[in-house]
């Protein structure tokens, strides 16, 4: 190709695509970065070491396709699970934002119509639009707290063929009661998706959705080792349903869609779940001390049971996240009035962003 001839809006796109830019967050190399919600602990060198044994047989056999129903790290998500699951409940793919991609093509598509309750995850509605599915935004009270009573009259006037609930909510952190999510079941046909991608970080005694999965086969409960598993480069998203809604995402999902290293990788990590959940702890402390240290600087942060914090009482974000970004440290701007986003990070990442923030009200 010599040069470029052409512009993006003098080729035939997709009427919905038009005038759209690729989602994501900006990436750029800051000392501290603390904008997309990894887990920003390092995969322990043991587990390392393991996942790369892993990898190394399977690259042995790499002139192979992979096994096209990755059973052995179904079983293992079964496993890690809990909750009395199968392989038979079990979906995987890279990253959730694929798995919830699959239940999009499955039971979405043009005529039908998703649903969610904003401000929430903005993936879902970009979701919708790439299979061609309507979206509707549903609201939540002004804490973001959502309640069943609220949940049930919107969605009843919506009537959509997808539902997601994001528990705990994605970018506010807010916690969704299980009642909440048994009275959006029994309101309607839809697809009722769950999206705990945050759950490892809630407390212990909180009950999971997955609690609700018996004798609800319209109900999934989505999760990643993007998060908690700090695996967010290795792209790997798990769901756990009824086997037939399992069957249904098989439909669309390409052929051997996880990798053979994917696979090995994942399943070596899996092994040492326990490891790998260990800075979990860590992590919710500094997300609590960040909440606290917010709150003495005058700042509203939201209740959260997820590894970041949403805070209001910003004057200026796009200021304020510049001149944090001038110190080196990278947060989101999640375009919500008066608020930013920021992930817990190691201890030493959380003090210097506590500190940057500190320094900018002194030299404002
Ligand atoms: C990060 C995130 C995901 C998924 O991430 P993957 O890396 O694609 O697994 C899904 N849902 C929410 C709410 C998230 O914040």
């Amino acid at each position: 190709m010599g040069a470029v001839t052409v512009s993006l809006g003098d080729l035939p796109l997709r009427d919905e695509l038009r005038g759209m830019k690729p989602y994501g967050a900006p990436q750029a190399p800051l000392p501290v970065a603390l904008n997309v919600n990894e887990n920003t602990h390092r995969v322990p060198d043991d587990v390392a070491e393991d996942i790369l044994d892993g990898i190394a047989v399977a690259l042995r056999e790499v002139n192979r396709y992979p096994d096209r129903e990755f059973t052995a790290l179904r079983e293992a998500f079964a496993d890690y699970l809990g909750h009395g699951l199968t392989s038979d409940n079990i979906w995987a793919a890279n990253g959730s934002n694929e798995v919830l991609q699959h239940v999009f093509q499955a039971f979405g598509g043009p005529g039908r119509v998703g649903f969610s309750y904003a401000p929430t995850y903005s993936m879902y509605s970009l979701l919708a639009r790439g299979t061609g599915t309507g979206w509707v935004d549903g609201e939540r009270a002004a804490d973001f707290t959502l309640t069943a009573e609220s949940a049930v009259e919107q969605v009843r006037a919506v009537s959509p063929d997808i539902v997601l609930l994001c528990s705990p909510n994605n970018p506010t952190g807010t916690p969704l009661g299980l009642d909440v999510v048994e009275a959006v079941y029994d309101a309607t046909d839809a697809i009722v998706i769950v999206d705990e991608a945050y759950a490892e970080f809630a407390p212990h005694d909180a009950p999971s959705a997955l609690t609700l999965l018996e004798g609800r086969p319209r109900l999934a409960v989505s999760r990643t080792m993007s998060k908690a598993f700090a695996f967010a480069g290795a792209r790997v998203g798990y769901l756990a349903a009824d086997p037939a809604f399992i069957d249904a995402l098989r439909l669309v999902r390409l052929p051997y869609h996880l990798s053979a290293l994917t696979q090995a990788a994942a399943l070596a990590a899996l092994q040492h779940s326990e490891e790998m959940l260990r800075m979990v702890d860590d992590i919710v402390l500094q997300r609590d001390r960040i909440s606290a240290t917010l709150e003495a600087l005058g700042y509203q942060p939201s209740e959260s049971w997820s590894n970041f914090v949403l805070f209001g009482g910003v004057d200026d974000p796009a200021s304020t996240w510049q001149q944090l970004y001038d110190r080196g440290v990278l947060i989101r701007d999640i375009g919500l009035p008066g608020s930013l986003r920021v992930s817990a990070g190691t201890e030493e990442e959380t003090t210097a962003f506590l500190d940057a923030l500190a320094s900018i009200g002194e030299t404002a």
